[in-house]
């Protein structure tokens, strides 16, 4: 186990099963953090204020924006997402593995800050099954499908400029994969 903490960043297109795959990791391994976000977005049925996400409204989170409050923030699918810097330096002074679910706006800019990040992206096997899962989930209107699918088009170009890819065809094996990323990672800084 090594003793430096750092950051894992985990962008993927929207249905690319990358929320189903970073739980199951932190499920796994509860000594990884996760950087809850702030968002203007409405929650969702299934979601948890404070662990899915902190749900807050527009002046309090451009209030917090202009604060300098967060390390990144960006508007994602048309709502305010943003990463706080309290959550994740706390996690780095604690020698963590801290991960975050951003897209690629953020996780770009959280390169240029943070340049020893690890930085995954999770690519689904194809733009056709990208669009069955959004179907499938339905936790979108058709509208916001198609602003999903045109969004993930534009993200796929950014692909390599993350430092892993990983294809989600089955989950288990994407899974692994990013356990087996942190491992070596971990490895590397020890
Ligand atoms: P959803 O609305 O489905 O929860 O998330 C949509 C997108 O917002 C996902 O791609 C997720 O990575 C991104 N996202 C979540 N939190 C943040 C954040 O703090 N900053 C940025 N830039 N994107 C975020």
């Amino acid at each position: 186990m090594s003793n430096s903490g750092f950051l894992v960043v985990v962008t993927a297109p929207s249905g690319s099963g990358k929320t189903t795959i970073y739980r199951e990791v932190l499920r796994k391994n509860p000594e990884l953090v996760f950087s809850v976000s702030y968002t203007t977005r409405k929650r969702r049925p299934s979601e948890i204020h404070g662990r899915d996400y902190y749900f807050i409204d527009r002046k309090t989170f451009d209030r917090m924006a202009a604060d300098g409050k967060f390390i990144e923030w960006a508007v994602v699918h048309g709502e305010l997402k943003g990463t706080e810097r309290a959550q994740v330096e706390r996690c780095l002074m604690k020698m963590k593995v801290c991960i975050l679910d951003v897209d690629v706006q953020g996780a770009l800019n959280i390169m240029n800050e943070y340049p020893d990040a690890v930085t995954i992206f999770i690519e689904p096997p194809s733009i056709e099954e990208l669009e069955k899962r959004l179907r499938k989930r339905k936790t979108e209107s058709e509208e916001q499908i198609l602003v999903r699918l045109r969004d993930a088009e534009n993200e796929l170009a950014y692909r390599n400029r993350f430092k892993y890819i990983v294809v989600n065809d089955i989950a288990e094996n994407a899974i692994r994969k990013v356990e087996e990323i942190i491992t070596q990672e971990r490895k590397a800084r020890s």
